[in-house]
């Protein structure tokens, strides 16, 4: 059955307790809640099952009845794009919004590296920030994504390269870390995180969970574009790594460039990062800056930038900037990249250049973008103008 005729809610996503609640209306007795909890979750989290029918620990009445009112379903690969360089980006359909609708669309986009697989998972349908060199940016917001899909793209990609334990097997903790594919997961792909904070924060406790999907926290990194009052928070709450979209070093160009420094300028932002919690040389915060032409490339930018995160254990992350139809700006040259990342460099900071990946199927960072609302940055200008 596709995404769209099911009809049943599915249990991806769902916390313990939403669990204990669903074997409750089932009418399982409460001295066998906690056991029942603990087993669904397992095949559900550690095992990826998608049919009640493998978890046979179950009786067949329990089985049967969690079949007839819910389901296992994941957001559904409807295209799947390989990079010449191996990065996969997948079209996925969520379950719809109106019955008998097809469900909306959203990305999610896999980067296997000889060490490492990464893994850039969306919060978001589009987002309600217009920072100027992001193609996500041009998308309205269509609606936040819950728990379930959001973790159900790290399920959905699980499902199709292969990540989970073999079926007899009975693996507590799924896959050996060495063994996986996927190892990490970053939340840079469409949508600002801490604006849906609730529903990402519940996504990655599943994400975190060690008898669940067990990630480590230090593999996970959330990116935040800078909606400073939620950094601590999500610090206490989900105590993930940071990356924080920076790309400008002065207030002037920042605010151009990512909206919401208006509201939170660059020196509430530092202060927010210098005070997240556990940050030491093994735990350091990633600023992300995008080379753009003749903007914010030039060598007493890069000075800047040295000089404002004296005192931050951090990485800086320079991205190349990725063109997309309509795009206002240009990448700088490549001299020039090199240039600035060897001020840093020299300053102390691990600043790799991020290779841009998947750039021929437009799974580079800020090329994503899912609906068929086409608002080019142009046309947005002229409605921004418009009185
Ligand atoms: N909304 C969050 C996370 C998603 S964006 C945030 O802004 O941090 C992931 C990263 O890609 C951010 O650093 C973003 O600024 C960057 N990015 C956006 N558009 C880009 C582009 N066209 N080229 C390169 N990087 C881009
Ligand atoms: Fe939204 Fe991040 Fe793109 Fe800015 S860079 S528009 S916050 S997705």
């Amino acid at each position: 059955m596709s995404i769209s005729e099911n009809t049943k809610p599915s249990l991806i996503g769902f916390s313990r307790e939403e669990l204990a609640r669903v074997f409750a209306e089932l009418s399982v007795p409460e001295k066998a809640r906690g056991m029942r909890v603990a087993q669904v979750w397992n095949w559900i989290y550690a095992r990826g099952a998608t049919d009640f029918a493998r978890m046979t620990v179950l009786s067949k009445d329990l089985r049967a009845a969690l079949a007839e009112n819910y389901s296992l379903e994941r957001p559904e690969i409807v295209t799947e794009q390989v990079s010449a360089d191996g990065t996969r980006k997948w079209l996925a359909r969520l379950a719809p919004d109106k019955p008998g609708g097809p469900g909306p669309l959203i990305e999610t986009v896999y980067i296997p590296e000889p060490s490492r697989g990464t893994l850039c998972i969306s919060s978001q349908i589009g987002c309600t920030l217009t920072c100027s060199f992001c193609h996500t940016g041009t998308q309205k917001l269509v609606r936040n994504l819950s728990p379930g899909e959001i973790a159900g793209q790290i399920m959905l990609a699980r499902d199709r390269v292969g990540d989970w334990p073999g079926a007899q097997a009975a693996n507590p903790a799924g896959l050996p870390e060495a063994e996986r594919k996927i190892t990490n997961i970053v939340l840079m792909g469409m949508g600002e995180p801490l604006y849906n904070f609730e529903n990402v924060r519940d996504a990655m406790a599943i994400a975190a969970a060690s008898d669940g999907l067990a990630f480590s926290k230090r593999r996970i990194t959330l990116s935040t574009s800078g909606v400073v009052p939620q950094i601590p928070r999500w610090g206490a709450e989900a105590g993930t790594m940071l990356a924080i979209s920076l790309h400008g070093v002065r207030d002037e160009l920042r605010d151009e460039l990512v909206p919401i420094n208006r509201k939170w300028p660059i020196a509430e932002l530092l202060g927010a990062c210098r005070a997240y919690p556990s940050l030491s040389n093994a735990r350091r915060i990633t600023f992300e800056y995008v080379m753009l032409k003749g903007l914010n490339d030039s060598i007493a930018d890069a000075k800047e930038l040295v000089r404002l995160l004296a005192g931050i254990p951090a990485k800086i992350n320079l991205i190349p900037f990725n063109a997309w139809p309509g795009a206002p700006y240009e990448c700088s040259e490549w001299e020039q990249i090199e240039a600035f990342a060897e001020v840093v460099n020299k300053a102390g900071y691990a600043s790799p250049v991020r290779s841009p990946r998947g750039r021929d199927i437009m799974a580079a960072c800020g090329q994503l973008k899912s609906e068929s609302v086409k608002q080019r940055a142009s046309e947005r200008r002229a409605e921004a103008a418009a009185p």
